[in-house]
Order: C-alpha cells, then sequence, then structure tokens
C-alpha cells in the first residue's frame, strides 16, 4: 500500500476506535490466518465476582473467606479484588497481612494473623503438598461452568475452595464467529485451569484452546503458532500478555488493559470491543487491494 493509504486506512481505523501505532501493522494485518485471544479480560470483562465458598475442615465461610481476603490484599490479580469485594459486601473484618509471595500464575503465599495462607490453583496445592481430594468435586463443579475455583489452605492443611465468575463481554461471540467468517482461525490462550477455559472457550465459540499457560510461556506459545506457519494477531490486556503481544506478528491491546500490554502492542481498541479485530483485518485487506 502507498503511504497515503496506510494514512487513510489509519485515519478510518481510528474512526472505529482502532488505534494503530504503525503503518506496517496495518499491511501485516492483511496475512493474519490465525487470531489469538487472552481469557480473562480480554474476551470477559476480567472483572470477577466471588460466586461460592466451599469449605472442609471445620471453617465457616466467613472465617476463611475473612482470611483469604487479608492475603489477597497483597496481590493485585482481578480474583484478589473480587475476593476482597466480597469480604467487605459480608462486613468481614479483614485480618493484617504479614508477609506475601505471589507465586506467577499459580497464586499466592501469605501469612495472615500467623498463619501460613496459600490460595491458587491445583498446581500450588501440589507443590506444598496440600491434599485438596476433598474439594475437588466443588471446584470442578464452578469449573465446567466456566468459573474460575481457587484452593485454599491454612498451615498447610485444606481449608475450602472458592469460585469467582467473570462475564463474557457481549461483543465476544460475534466477534469469534466474525473472524471465523473471515477464515481466521481463533484461539484461546489463557492461564486459567481447562476446564474453565474449555467452558468459556463454548460460550463464544471458540475451537482452539492453550490453557494453564504460565505468564512467562505466553509468548512462546505464540512463536510455537508462528513457526506452524500461522501469522498471528494476538489480543491481551494484561501485564502477563506484554511478550507475548510483542511476540505476534500483529500485537493488539485492550485500550483498558495494563499501559505495557498497550506499549508492546502495534493496535490498540479503546473501547476494547473485538469487533474491532474484525474491522482491522478487513480494512487491511480493502487498504492494500485498493491501493496496489
Ligand atoms: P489468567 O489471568 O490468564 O487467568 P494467571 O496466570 O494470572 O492467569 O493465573 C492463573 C491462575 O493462578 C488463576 O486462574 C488462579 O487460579 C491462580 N491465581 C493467580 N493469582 C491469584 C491470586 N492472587 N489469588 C488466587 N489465585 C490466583
Ligand atoms: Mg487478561
Amino acid at each position: 500500500a502507498t503511504p497515503t493509504a496506510v494514512m487513510v486506512g489509519t485515519g478510518r481505523a481510528a474512526e472505529l476506535g482502532i488505534l494503530i501505532g504503525n503503518g506496517d501493522a496495518l499491511e501485516t494485518a492483511r496475512r493474519v490466518t490465525t487470531v489469538v485471544l487472552d481469557k480473562t479480560g480480554t474476551i470477559t470483562r476480567g472483572r470477577p465476582s466471588l460466586t461460592s465458598v466451599t469449605t472442609v475442615g471445620g471453617w465457616t465461610e466467613d472465617d476463611v473467606l475473612a482470611l483469604v481476603a487479608g492475603a489477597e490484599t497483597g496481590s493485585e490479580h482481578p480474583v484478589a479484588e473480587a475476593v476482597v469485594a466480597a469480604a467487605t459486601a459480608r462486613g468481614l473484618r479483614r485480618p493484617a497481612l504479614g508477609s506475601f509471595d505471589a507465586v506467577p500464575g499459580h497464586g499466592i503465599d501469605a501469612v495472615v494473623d500467623d498463619r501460613r495462607v496459600l490460595v491458587g490453583n491445583r498446581a500450588l496445592m501440589e507443590a506444598h503438598g496440600v491434599d485438596v481430594s476433598a474439594l475437588t468435586d466443588a471446584a470442578a463443579g464452578a469449573a465446567a461452568a466456566g468459573q474460575t475455583p481457587m484452593f485454599v489452605a491454612v498451615d498447610g492443611r485444606p481449608a475450602a475452595t472458592i469460585a469467582v465468575a467473570d462475564t463474557v463481554r457481549p461483543e465476544s461471540a460475534e466477534a469469534v464467529a466474525q473472524l471465523q467468517a473471515l477464515g481466521v482461525q481463533v484461539w484461546m490462550l489463557t492461564g486459567d485451569n481447562s476446564a474453565t477455559a474449555r467452558a468459556v472457550a463454548a460460550q463464544v465459540g471458540i475451537q482452539h484452546v492453550l490453557a494453564e499457560v504460565l505468564p512467562a510461556d505466553k509468548a512462546a506459545a505464540v512463536r510455537g503458532l508462528q513457526e506452524q506457519g500461522h501469522v498471528v494477531a494476538m489480543a491481551g490486556d494484561g501485564v502477563n500478555d506484554a511478550a507475548a503481544l510483542s511476540a505476534a506478528d500483529v500485537g493488539i491491546a485492550i485500550g483498558t488493559g495494563a499501559d505495557v500490554a498497550i506499549a508492546a502492542s502495534d493496535v490498540t481498541l479503546v473501547g476494547g470491543d473485538l469487533r474491532g479485530i474484525v474491522s482491522a483485518i478487513a480494512l487491511s485487506r480493502r487498504t492494500v487491494t485498493t491501493m496496489k
């Protein structure tokens, strides 16, 4: 495309809330064969809320929730906000946080009220030798419904499973269908557990799912697709996604997402509407053909 065509295309995109940072991205978008979507905050709103607490070992819901909320005060993960908000809504006193460690892709390891509190996925529990078999049915039920279950251990013993649910953005399913209609393959890439990921993928019509991918491995997942010949546009919102966004042939950030995700991307969807990806690809195909 001529520089003028690219300017016109970029200007037209901006009117649609699609900010294209460089002209190359508009040209590359034409060749995209595959769109990879982060789940939390990209396909979904990224504002989860607490849906259930199932306890074992004599814990009451409120006691475990207060402890977990105290521990999650140290975390910036969206699930942490959901737990803290739920504890506040129940009027629970949050015990003060002693020490805190985030375990990327797995959860948190904190000391609250002189007790060691672990909150996170099954892998976190396995790494600490916590037997969560009494909680797996409750966790599996939540995951099958597309919710994210987390396990809680206090002083090395299982205490609860808590689940949070995020809502799918209203336009996500339509965006996926439109991309598929353009002949583009759509993949989901997420750190969340596979059952949850598959349930959400089914809700929006995605057939290809890469789940339980650690933050440090998201970029390698994109490169793996590229090595198989896919030309990849990746859309994401999180700090976790930044490396994958820059590894992609076209990186697309959600406008309300983390600054590093926006900085790592070629394109920003101002309102977070994934149909903007469809418009960008369609526009790029038109821009390149009319101006050749
Ligand atoms: P994503 O944001 O893509 O779902 P992450 O890599 O951030 O993935 O997290 C993967 C999983 O680790 C989450 O689904 C959750 O089970 C667990 N996890 C991460 N952070 C926390 C936290 N602060 N509290 C509890 N669990 C967490
Ligand atoms: Mg995300």
